[in-house]
């Protein structure tokens, strides 16, 4: 039984997981990657034939974690693709919307290739790959066991994050020996609008835990709403256009909501709003059909039979004509995807709204490294957009407190609650918040480790399954660069040895706890060695 880590490895695209139990092998998560080399990335050859792959699980329908799937059906995979019954809906939705603007993509450059003589490129997946990956989907409930292949099952339960989100529980079984392993997907915060907090999960031997906002604290719920508030009002006082870049699915639901609470208590009057995206009709619908699955807070005005997701003024844009129409309106709210601005309706909103001092643009959401929003947040002055050179003059603000992501205390608390004291693999963050959250975990007495991209792990049953807690806290050593560096040598030739020497569970089982530190004190080392340079 082993797990390899194929994406999302100190990074927070791509997710990917290649799980292999009793000659058998499926996939965790097969998601996109987005930002700086991402057509690359996406492209890259897999070194085994997606044939040999019997099954995917999702944990959620975000691109970044189900995204490059098609790609997959494309490729020749027959298997079942497992995810909750809101989580195929929504991809169904994704999943066109991604081809269809990998298609404009992809003519848009074609056009720009063909002019310097260069190849033509082929989208990643079509319309028809996509009809082929939904007819495999196999859609499952929370909370309820499923053999996905012989030996292996899944049981999904909430993750808070988004409709349909979930950390999946997974039982593998060989022979005589039985691993659980757990793979968080995103994790939602404690106290939440949208979603439930996500539930706690009490047994594994292996759990990987995402880590977005790993060394980040979100602000509380109310100082979030008045930000947004205060934000909002001070905006449209300047009477241009708020440009409010936003997931389509979940979040802008969620700022749909927030504007419609403004216009309950009278702060915010009624006024032109946007939801400039083909599928956000699509995405709201099944927000409201699967509204049980959402929060109390939610759940409760609905109840009322009133609509949380419709405040006074809003224009659901679907057609390209009608969102280019919107340049030419100078007053309103315009909620557009991609969240990041690396793709969709919001790059053509930045391009024309971007050089114009009265506009304001509020993020709303995680900006990865290398994406067009991640320049912005950064104070960029200049940036090419779609071609064109623009100048920044907007002002730009960014509110944290929205995210569908836990912060440091959640993602720990999600963490705590497993009675097992499990081996925990910290992904999906870039690499700062990935070791924030492995010195958290240690300095709770929780073992963890940071795996590396295309890193195998053999999944040993019950080998790190212990009563007491094996975390060993790190101490704080200063050190001269020169014996740093010496340090480090040393310590990675050791654990290369000890790597290769160990080849049975025995020895596994009495290594693993120190290894495990060992690993996360030569990471910081490291860290601090570059700091001294
Ligand atoms: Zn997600
Ligand atoms: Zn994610």
């Amino acid at each position: 039984m082993e797990i390899k880590f194929l994406g999302a490895t100190q990074e927070v695209t791509g997710s990917n997981y290649l799980v292999e139990c009793d000659g058998r092998k499926f996939f965790v998560d097969y998601g996109i990657y987005q930002g700086r080399d991402d057509d690359r990335k996406n492209k890259e050859e897999l070194f085994l034939s997606p044939s040999e792959i019997e099954a995917v699980v999702l944990t959620h329908a975000h691109m970044d974690h189900s995204g490059r799937v098609p790609f997959l059906v494309k490729r020749g995979f027959k298997g079942k693709i497992w995810a909750t019954k809101p989580t195929c809906e929504l991809l169904n939705v994704l999943w066109h919307d991604s081809a269809h603007l990998m298609k404009e993509e992809t003519a848009w450059k074609n056009r720009k290739n063909s002019r310097k003589g260069l190849p033509l490129e082929e989208p990643l997946y079509d319309a028809m790959d996509v009809e082929d990956a939904l007819k495999l989907l196999s859609p499952i409930e929370y909370e309820t066991e499923n053999e996905i292949l012989p030996g292996v099952e899944i049981r999904a339960h909430n993750a808070g994050h988004i409709l349909g989100s979930s950390a999946l529980s997974i039982t593998l079984k060989e022979g005589d020996k039985e691993v659980c392993l757990v793979s968080s997907g995103d994790l939602g915060q404690m106290e939440s609008i949208m979603e439930p907090a996500p539930a706690p999960i009490k047994k594994a031997h292996y759990a990987l835990i995402e880590s977005t906002y790993g060394n980040r604290k979100h602000k509380g719920l109310a100082d979030t709403r008045a930000e947004f508030r205060s934000v909002v009002l001070k905006a449209l006082k300047d009477k241009g256009k708020v440009l409010i870049p936003s997931f389509v699915i979940d979040r802008a639901q969620r700022i749909l909501y927030e504007l419609l609470l403004m216009q309950e208590d009278g702060s915010l009057p009624e006024l032109p709003i946007f939801f400039d995206s083909p599928m956000g009709v699509k995405a709201t619908e099944l927000y409201r059909r699967y509204s049980g699955t959402l929060s109390d807070e939610v759940q409760r005005f609905a109840a009322k039979g009133r609509d949380p997701f419709a405040p006074l003024g809003l224009t659901y844009v679907s057609s390209p004509d009608e969102s280019r129409k919107i340049n030419a309106v100078d007053f309103g709210i315009v909620i557009a995807g991609s969240g990041m601005c690396t793709g969709g309706r919001i790059v053509h909103h930045l391009k024309h709204c971007l050089w114009n001092p009265k506009n304001h643009v509020i993020f709303v959401g995680y900006q990865g490294y290398g994406t067009l929003g991640r320049r912005i947040v950064d104070g960029a002055t200049e940036l090419r957009i779609a071609g064109e050179d623009v100048a920044i003059a907007a002002q730009v603000h960014t509110i944290g407190g929205f995210s569908a992501h836990g912060d440091c205390d959640d993602l720990l608390a999600w963490a705590k609650n497993f009675e097992t004291n499990p081996l925990f693999f910290v992904v999906h963050g870039e690499r700062m918040a990935s070791h924030a959250l492995a010195t958290n975990l240690q300095q709770a007495g929780i073992c963890s480790m940071i795996p590396t991209k295309g890193q195998p792990f053999q999944l040993l049953a019950k080998s790190v399954l212990k009563d007491e807690a094996p975390g060993v806290t790190v101490p704080e050593v200063e050190v001269e660069e020169t014996e740093a560096v010496l340090v480090l040598n040393v310590l990675s030739r050791l654990l290369e040895e000890l790597r290769c020497n160990l080849k049975s569970d025995m020895k596994m089982e009495g290594i693993m706890p120190l290894l495990t530190s060992s690993r996360t004190l030569l990471e910081m080392a490291g860290d601090k060695a570059k700091k001294m340079k």
